[in-house]
């Protein structure tokens, strides 16, 4: 008798199936407004589960998504075949520079363990502790600290990676295929890439300068490529000292104005929160005030400190020096997406599509009257608030929209402005069900074509999270 799915998965996994349906709607849904019901949920127990996973997916011709946190704001991590959770996956291994770490390692496991040895991994999601190194990695996230250390992208020095057809391979060790990712990325229309100091959308082959660089591919590809076994990754010595400046400004225009002035003084982290953020902050601010910059220094505290008395042309409200209070601090600012939910009511919410776009930093006034242009022109209402000084903004709109044709309309015109900046339309959250239609836009046709190589050498036959970034019909060669 032929054996369905769930029968061979059973006899092939160490680890657990679940096949009943209230199991599979938890997993139909992320921290997105989209939900997609699998037909199973394999939680593995170690490698050798994967590459059973996969191989139970070709012979039934259906897909396997990985999971991290499901944290995820765009749905990346949902899709219709197998969702594979690697949480079991959860060593680390400390050394003097690196940390050698598996993916289900949730990241506040993984700070605390660091900081027992006074080190730490810069990239620094708001949702904080709770998001697993794979998703990190899955969708080359970063944070407020990127702004001085870069994303997740700047941070890892090797990947494993188990791709569509179960093989294992470690980038950039297997010299075949990062090679072959090498001459791939030779081919790309480099003038058609955002010209942003953060990226999250499309597979960043700008980054791949030689063979050494290949397992950057992998890094933001949101599981489309290969499932993330084991990575390597950079860790820092925590700073000694830190000082977080908050300043008070009268309108959006005056902070986004000095902001670009303020970055002379390499701060570590520059944020921006607007004015329905910063109502439900539990501090006192000035009845005019319209929103705030959160500026941190973590080296030459003394004299950047003074240089932003200097160019500072708003109200310092507070230079912070205690660790305990510049931690409160940053709270009220990670908070800042619970504070936008808290603002709308819930049938005025509009799904995120257009939440995570980046300019480069000249262009950042642009971005503030786009979105007064969208309000105008859609009848609706934003929030804004995120990482200014890498130009990359969060907005949150709302408004009584219950057309899908009208927040396409939205989207459309907000990226086409984005694009032309040389902006990204996706700088930490990546593409997922919301944004990946609008990757050829953002890329040109001749780019596109170039991810489509990309994903024919990793998984031609299309198994990994079908329809994220590349659609699902990509030509098969041979
Ligand atoms: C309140 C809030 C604030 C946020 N703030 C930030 C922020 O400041 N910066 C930021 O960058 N993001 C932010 N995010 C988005 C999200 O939390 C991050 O992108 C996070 O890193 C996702 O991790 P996760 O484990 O939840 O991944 P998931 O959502 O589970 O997965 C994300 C993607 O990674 C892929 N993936 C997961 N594991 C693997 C693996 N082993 N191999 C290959 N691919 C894999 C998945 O298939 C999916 O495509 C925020 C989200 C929320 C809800």
């Amino acid at each position: 008798m032929r054996r369905n799915l769930i029968q061979v998965l059973e006899s092939k996994i160490e680890g657990e199936i679940l096949s009943d349906k209230e199991l599979r709607d938890y997993y139909s849904v992320d921290a997105s407004s989209y939900q997609i019901i699998p037909k199973a949920v394999v939680i593995a127990n170690n490698q050798k589960d994967i590459i059973n996973t996969i191989k139970a997916a070709r012979k039934f011709n259906t897909t396997v998504t990985v999971r991290g946190a499901g944290t995820g704001l765009v749905g990346s991590a949902l899709n219709s075949g197998i969702i594979l959770d690697l949480k079991k996956l959860n060593k680390i291994k400390i050394r003097k520079n690196y940390a050698v770490v598996e993916p289900g390692v949730v990241k506040g496991i993984l700070d605390k363990k660091l900081q027992s040895e006074n080190k730490f991994f810069p990239p620094n999601p708001s949702i904080g502790s709770f998001c697993s190194i794979g998703g990190m990695l899955g969708n080359n996230s970063s944070g407020s600290r990127s702004l001085k250390y870069g994303s997740v992208i700047d941070n890892v020095l090797e990947v494993t990676i188990a791709d569509g057809n179960g093989r294992l391979i470690k980038l950039p060790e297997n010299k075949n295929i990062s090679k072959k990712i090498s001459n791939i990325s030779k081919k790309i229309s480099k003038k058609s890439f955002p010209n942003v100091s953060k990226n999250s959308s499309g597979y960043r082959i700008d980054t791949i300068k030689n063979e050494k660089d290949a397992h950057k591919i992998i890094l933001g590809s949101e599981g489309t490529l290969g499932i993330i076994l084991l990575a390597k990754i950079k860790i820092q010595n925590i700073p000694k000292n830190k000082a977080l400046v908050v300043i008070e400004y009268d309108s959006n225009l005056q902070a986004a104005k000095n902001c670009k002035e303020i970055l002379t003084t390499h701060p570590s982290a520059m944020e921006f929160v607007d004015k329905p953020t910063l109502k439900h902050i539990p501090e006192k601010f000035n009845k005019k005030t319209n929103c705030l910059l959160f500026i941190e220094y973590d080296e030459k505290i003394s004299t950047n400190l003074k240089n932003v008395r200097i160019l500072s042309n708003g109200k310092i409200k507070k230079i912070i020096h205690k660790d305990n209070e510049i931690f409160k601090w940053w709270k009220y600012r990670d908070s800042s997406l619970h504070y936008s939910l808290k603002s709308i009511k819930k049938e005025n919410r509009i799904p995120h599509i257009i939440e995570d776009s980046a300019v480069p930093i000249e262009k950042i006034e642009k971005v503030f009257s786009v979105v007064k242009q969208v309000n105008k022109k859609f009848g609706t209402k934003s929030i804004i608030y995120g990482h200014i000084g890498n130009g990359n903004l969060h907005i949150r709109l709302s408004g009584k929209i219950v057309k899908k044709s009208t927040i396409k309309a939205i989207s459309k015109e907000f990226f086409s402005e984005i694009i032309r900046q040389s902006g990204t339309i996706t700088a930490e959250h990546g593409d997922g069900i919301a944004r990946s239609e609008f990757i050829k836009k953002q890329y040109g046709k001749k780019n596109y074509e170039i991810f489509q190589e990309l994903k024919r050498l990793l998984d031609q036959d299309n198994i990994l999270n079908p329809n994220k970034i590349v659609s699902s019909k990509i030509k098969k060669v041979n």
